[in-house]
């Protein structure tokens, strides 16, 4: 006798075939079958390679790259601008004399996440960096995050934080005054060795840093407490 696993799954299986008309019964079930799997085929195949890739030296007991995740992933180089200095800074000698408008990174943004599907599989977290986020008008922003999910990247906006509360309200809420974006997720880097931040532009310690750094985190909780951002956070 069917139990109620058993009648669930065909009530599952019959519901999506009548949906997908396309499908016969038999592709259904590979879907199911597929889907119910613990790793998804595609990230199955994405981790064999990062292990394959790895230094014999590296390919340790330990080593959870290739086992349990593909690695970090980020945009690279796509928007390289900042209003900062810092000494230790990675950029180039190029950065801030080549295109940055919002068009150019969202299609490059783009490209970089269909690359990164294609290579490391269908969901990751991937952070939005390779210049200063907050030089990218609110909409660019918006925007490089939606293609980002788009593509399975679960994103966040890698930031020096020197930004005020109209950015974050500007960036969350479309034009139209209403959230656009269901959720959105920042790092933060405040060092001694960065030069220019607006109020300590040459910081002697790293807790001097530290009013600037609670600033910060207000910023991003008052939103959380804001009516108009009352589903954020
Ligand atoms: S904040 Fe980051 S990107 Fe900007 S100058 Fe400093 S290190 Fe470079």
């Amino acid at each position: 006798m069917m139990g109620d696993l058993g009648a669930s799954i065909v009530a599952l299986v019959s519901s999506w075939a009548a949906r997908r008309r396309d499908m016969g019964v038999i592709d259904v079930l590979r879907r199911v079958e597929r889907s119910t799997r613990p790793a998804d085929q595609v990230t199955a195949a994405a981790l064999q390679r990062r292990w394959q890739e790895l230094p014999a030296s590296a390919q340790t007991s330990g080593q959870s790259v290739g086992r349990h995740a593909v690695g970090c992933e980020g945009t690279h180089g796509v928007f390289p601008k900042c209003n900062l200095t810092c000494s230790p800074c990675y950029h180039s000698k190029d950065a801030n004399k080549v295109r940055v408008d919002g068009d150019h990174t969202v299609a490059e943004v783009t490209r970089q996440m269909v690359f990164l599907r294609q290579e490391r599989g269908p969901h990751a977290h991937a952070q939005l960096i390779g210049g200063e986020v907050s030089l990218l008008s609110p909409d660019a922003h918006a925007a490089a995050l939606a293609a980002m999910r788009a593509h399975g990247r679960e994103p966040m906006s890698m930031t020096h934080g020197d930004f005020d509360l109209d950015y974050l309200r500007a960036l969350v809420l479309g034009p139209d005054g209403r959230p656009r974006l269901r959720r959105v997720s920042f790092a933060a880097h405040f060092d001694s060795l960065m030069r220019g931040r607006r109020g300590i532009p040459r910081p002697r310690s790293e807790a001097e840093l530290n009013p600037y750094r609670a600033q910060f985190a207000d910023i991003l909780n008052s939103s959380c407490r804001c009516n108009t951002f009352g589903w954020f956070g």
